[in-house]
């Protein structure tokens, strides 16, 4: 069995921590250290008929698997490469009379495969799916009843004529697809979109300051490098979003993934007193006044997050400004109780066309972001280019071609040129550019041409404020 590319990582176990992956070579930020195709992957229930089954794409025209009438395609490219894998679904589906859920259809893609190519090694795979952790023991009573559940519902769809596994296996796979199932997102990023199993991906350990990213790109995962990495370095991603004090992070690790983290931030703590900055100064707030506002701050959230499921988006904002006025004479620039909520607001502003307020809000998360995160974080990206656009529709174009020249080059490193939305990026910064030249020669002309453009928008990067957080790396519940 050949590596398939992946010459240059190696698996390797550690005494406690399990197996992890080390690099064999060195690497420099933005590096692919690999791309790796999914083992068996699904789109979700409730996007079955908008996203392409093969690529992951949201079109507006899909083409129907005749057969079945369950899968969707782009075209026929895309039909006749899921053949292979949609095959045996397409007739047990058509046999069943319905599609099961997606745990069950990632499952059965994961036994096909098995059956089709035999347990052990497959090609271009470090571990196989047999050797994959799957933490059962550690499940509770909810999680045993739901994988209980699984089971017999998956041994309804599964043909008698296919080959029969033992049920230690069906669990495991259970097991496999609940902690290491990867969230797959459509082309820009923007939505999770369904869940598949990456067994290289799923060898790389947690680092709350970890020194790659995962990227879904083009039907692939890469692997890309954040840091200069030396041959023999630990390859590390990161499960959660580091915008969270190290107790909540290390809780949230804890509560899906089963693991305290040992990684230098949580154990120095590093950047919590960034995140919970106070005013300094002369008239620096009380502790009793600190925890007022703090507990005022975690209330607006929650009454925040009801409104926004509701679709109240002026009620939002209106939560978010009170919110803001008790919080800023307290909170320091970089408290994460003060920059989520700048986040919301200049997301929910941003929607209602409200640009100006919008963008003062932008700049300020993004000033507290750039503090906190690791300069190459995904997430930073995605923010910073969020607060570009802000500034460019608000009509400041200086700064908001600032913002996306730098979101550029964040991406560059995070998501590859390649990539749909730095790709995207790389014409708004053409475009900014050019405006700004403009708006230095002649601002009557640049606010001419600037409605002009603004009427032929066509870059989606601002969609519906959702309470979905951003895709996670692991489809994981709550
Ligand atoms: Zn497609
Ligand atoms: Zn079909
Ligand atoms: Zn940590």
């Amino acid at each position: 069995m050949t590596k398939g590319g992946m010459e240059s990582v190696e698996v390797f176990t550690t005494e406690g921590k399990g197996r992890g992956l080390k690099a064999q070579k060195e690497f420099l930020p933005g590096d692919v250290i690999f791309a790796e195709p999914a083992y068996a992957a699904v789109v979700f229930d409730s996007l079955t008929h908008v996203i392409c089954h093969t690529c992951f794409k949201r079109q507006e025209r899909l083409h129907r698997c005749g057969q079945c009438k369950f899968a969707y395609y782009c075209d026929r490219t895309c039909q006749r490469a899921a053949w292979l894998n949609h095959k045996n679904e397409c007739s047990a589906i058509k046999r069943h009379g319905k599609a099961p859920t997606e745990n069950i259809r990632l499952a059965a893609r994961i036994l096909w495969k098995m059956e089709r190519e035999g347990s052990g090694l497959s090609e271009g795979c470090l571990v196989s799916i047999e050797e994959l952790q799957n933490h059962v023991e550690s499940f509770g009573e909810d999680e045993k009843k739901e994988l209980r559940a699984d089971v017999e519902s998956f041994l309804e769809f599964w043909p008698p004529h296919c080959q029969q596994f033992g049920m230690q296996l069906i669990s495991h796979i259970f097991g496999v697809i609940s902690c290491n199932g990867f969230t797959l997102s459509d082309q820009r990023g923007l939505q999770a979109v369904g869940v598949g199993i990456f067994p290289n991906l799923c060898q790389a350990n947690h680092d709350c300051w970890p020194n790659c990213t995962v990227v879904f790109n083009n039907g692939k995962i890469e692997l890309r490098a954040l840091n200069k990495i030396s041959p023999g370095d630990e390859l590390t991603v990161s499960y959660v979003d580091f915008l969270s004090l190290s107790e909540e992070r290390r809780k949230q690790l804890k509560k899906q993934y089963y693991f305290d983290c040992m990684c230098e931030h949580c154990k120095k703590q590093l950047k919590d007193d960034l995140m919970l900055a106070v005013k300094a100064g002369e008239s620096k707030p009380s502790a009793d006044m600190v925890k007022e506002v703090i507990q005022f701050s975690k209330d607006t959230l929650e009454k925040i997050n009801e409104a926004r499921m509701e679709g109240q988006y002026h009620e939002v904002v209106k939560l978010c400004r009170d919110c803001l006025k008790k919080q800023e004479p307290v909170l320091g620039d970089t408290n994460i109780y003060l920059l989520r909520i700048l986040s919301i607001a200049s997301e929910v502003l941003s929607y209602l066309q409200m640009f100006e307020e919008a963008a003062d809000y932008a700049k300020r998360m993004v000033d507290g972001y750039l503090k906190i995160y690791h300069p190459n974080n995904a997430q930073l990206g995605m923010a910073v280019m969020r607060a570009g656009v802000t500034h460019w529709h608000a009509g400041l174009i200086e700064a908001g071609h600032g913002l996306i020249c730098k979101a550029y080059a964040i991406l560059l490193i995070t998501h590859g040129p390649s990539h749909p939305i730095t790709k995207d990026l790389e014409v708004m910064r053409v475009q900014t550019e050019m405006e700004l030249r403009m708006f230095q020669q002649n601002e009557f002309m640049y606010y001419k041409m600037r409605e002009a453009a603004l009427k032929n928008q066509k870059i989606q990067v601002m969609p519906e404020p959702s309470n979905e957080n951003a895709p996670s790396l692991f489809h994981k519940k709550e």
